[in-house]
């Protein structure tokens, strides 16, 4: 008789990793969750819905249209641990994804299957700044135990310690997805991607979790007529892309983004990256709080000192202490190396 696998053990066999860029084996947190647990009294559950990452909209997609799903893994995950190890259930949601989605999720546990669930949730909205390192898991740590936000050093990891020193469990919304879809063996190995710039159809697409950007946008109908590039991971941490570069495989967040080589102005371009990465920097390390300010500065010159330029991106790359920073460098990098070889 074949063996019944345990919900930890069907997400092993599934290989699911975790869907915020890291690509962290969802398994593994699982096991280091369980085995805190045993020794601790309590334990908390976070459902990241921070979404932080301009351009990605997949989140927002699960939530409007997968609601029932997120919310049957996140059942089957507080079912795993236990119900009475586990105190809390946060969801923790950008402002516009609680104001359109959060009547839906209540109504949805409020539902016989859920109520009991019900009892242990609470939203909890991401503060609007600095919006994208809030949805980093340590950070949604220190902001839902009332610290400061910004990312904190690892170890302990949050299975170990997080949420007022509580083993805490993060998981993004996609994951929470994706263990319902193994819960019920439907899952495919798939990721959804989200495409966008000018391609002929937005939107966001479910397709294997492994492709190259040539495939993707192959097999969305999306592969440009006119001569173009791409950004792939995310509209600003992401990396710029020759069509003749498209093997590469599609990381990060997942996204795809097209731009018209004719139509878009790299200045300009540059402009937007350097503005969000200096509003955005938590101010915790020196190398991105002074760095994105200087890089933005110095584009802003006629004849800026290129060298000067480089060396402040290398400096971000080696010393920043999460990845915001470490990717201006390579978002600024692979326009200058890719894109814009002058
Ligand atoms: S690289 Fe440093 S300053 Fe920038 S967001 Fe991360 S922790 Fe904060």
């Amino acid at each position: 008789m074949a063996k019944t696998l345990n919900i930890l053990q069907k997400i092993e066999a599934a290989g699911l990793v975790g869907r915020g860029g890291a690509r962290y084996p969802t398994a593994k947190k699982w096991s280091s969750f369980a085995q805190s647990l045993k020794n601790r009294e309590i334990g908390y559950i976070v459902v990241n819905g921070a979404e932080g990452e301009p351009g990605i909209k997949k989140d927002a997609y699960l939530l409007a249209e997968k609601t029932e799903a997120v919310i049957n893994g996140v059942y089957l995950a507080n079912q795993f641990f236990g119900n009475d190890k586990i105190k809390k259930i946060y969801f923790f949601l950008k402002h516009e994804y609680h104001r359109d989605y959060s009547k839906k999720i209540k109504e949805i546990l409020d539902t016989k299957k859920y109520r009991a669930l019900s009892k242990k949730i609470e939203f909890f909205i991401k503060p609007e700044s600095p919006m994208y390192i809030c949805g980093e898991e340590t950070a949604i740590i220190n902001i839902i135990s009332v610290r400061r936000a910004e990312p904190r050093l690892k170890p302990p990891f949050p299975t170990q310690s997080g949420i007022h020193n509580h083993p805490t469990l993060v998981n993004n919304v996609e994951t929470f997805y994706d263990i319902s879809l193994v819960g019920a063996d439907n899952y495919e190995g798939h990721r959804l991607y989200t495409l966008g710039g000018a391609v002929k159809h937005r939107g966001v697409f479910s397709l294997p979790a492994v492709m190259s950007v040539r495939e993707v946008l192959q097999a969305t109908n999306n592969y440009p007529d006119f001569d173009f590039f791409v950004m792939t991971g995310g509209e600003v941490c992401g990396e710029l892309l020759r069509s003749d570069q498209l093997q590469a495989p599609v990381e990060g967040s997942a996204l795809v983004m097209v731009f018209d080589k004719k139509k878009t102005d790299l200045k300009k371009l540059l402009a937007y990256w350097l503005k969000f990465y200096e509003a955005e920097s938590c101010g915790l390390c020196s190398a991105c709080r002074e760095g994105s300010y200087r890089l933005r500065e110095l584009s802003q010159q006629t004849n800026y000192d290129k060298q000067l330029f480089i060396d402040l991106l290398d400096n971000l790359e080696d010393s920043s202490f999460c990845a915001l920073g470490s990717s201006l460098s390579l978002t600024v990098k692979s326009m200058m190396e890719n894109i814009n070889k002058k």
